[in-house]
């Protein structure tokens, strides 16, 4: 799905990646694990499109990635909803936006569907798929409500389902829940782990958060810092859904 060939980041003088390999295979839950300021947000943003590669490639499905597209959508640290959009609203925001691939395309304008030849989605689609990702994320109750009104989990669940409502090929996730206190982060642990056994998305999740990495992810990527690079490459093999506390995964926190 992603491929990512010697990669090189600098910032003026400073060298911040050096020479990243990373497979990224369809279906993956891939965690990269990594001090605070090892790279980690740099590197998912050159995924994203957001951010210029200094050396090396991106590709995604064997097209190097220039710009940001709807193929891989990043849900941001902070969440980034518009305040002025409820909740249904701020899902709902990028669908609009979101055109059918080519082979879709050719497939759509037989004149009846009212679907515009270039949308991925017609108008009743849209809104149902809004309204199953609120479900989805436990946010039906909430749907009028403004971002303002809602907790820090609340706000991170709708820029989740604002993300997967475009329906991306790569989910790019910055360090998601690292504002959330514990409960709220076990809770989205475990609909993320659901969200992401349902849909089998591709996933590529940042954390400074051993447990979070191993909790979640098929692989872990372990960067170290200055400049960033991939140190360790570990396989997690256990079934989903996790508990933190399964043995299995202590274990394997000891040998990241
Ligand atoms: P992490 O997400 O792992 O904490 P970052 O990718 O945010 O790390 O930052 C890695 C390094 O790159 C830091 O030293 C940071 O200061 C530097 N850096 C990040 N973005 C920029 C930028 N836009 N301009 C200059 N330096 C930057
Ligand atoms: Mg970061």
């Amino acid at each position: 799905m992603l491929e990512i060939q010697n990669l090189h980041k600098s910032f003026g003088q400073e060298k911040v990646l050096e020479g990243l390999n990373i497979t990224v295979n369809k279906g993956e839950f891939l965690s990269i694990l990594g001090p605070s300021g090892c790279g980690k947000s740099t590197l998912i943003h050159m995924i994203a499109g957001l951010e210029s590669v200094s050396g090396g490639k991106i590709l995604m499905k064997d097209r190097e990635v220039k710009a940001p597209g709807t193929d891989r959508i990043l849900v941001f640290q902070s969440g980034a909803l518009f305040p002025w959009l409820n909740v249904k609203d701020n899902i709902a925001f990028g669908l609009s936006n979101v055109k059918a691939d080519k082979k879709s395309q050719d497939r759509l304008g037989d004149g009846k569907s009212k679907k515009s030849k270039k949308d991925k989605f017609s108008d009743e689609e849209k809104e149902e798929r809004v309204e199953e990702l609120m479900k989805k994320v436990h946010l039906y109750r909430f749907r009028d409500k403004f971002p303002h009104q809602l907790s820090g989990g609340m706000k991170q669940r709708v820029s989740i389902a604002r993300s997967l409502a475009m329906d991306p090929e790569v989910l790019l996730m910055d360090e998601p829940f690292s504002a959330l206190d514990e409960q709220t982060k076990m809770v989205l642990h475990e609909e993320l782990q659901r969200i992401w056994m349902d849909t089998k998305k591709t996933i590529v999740f940042v954390t400074h958060n051993i447990r979070e990495a191993v909790k979640l992810s098929d692989r872990v990527l372990v960067m170290g810092s200055q400049p960033g690079k991939i140190i360790k490459d570990i396989p997690i093999p256990y079934a989903h859904p996790r508990k933190v506390t399964d043995p299995n995964l202590v274990e394997m926190e000891k040998v990241i």
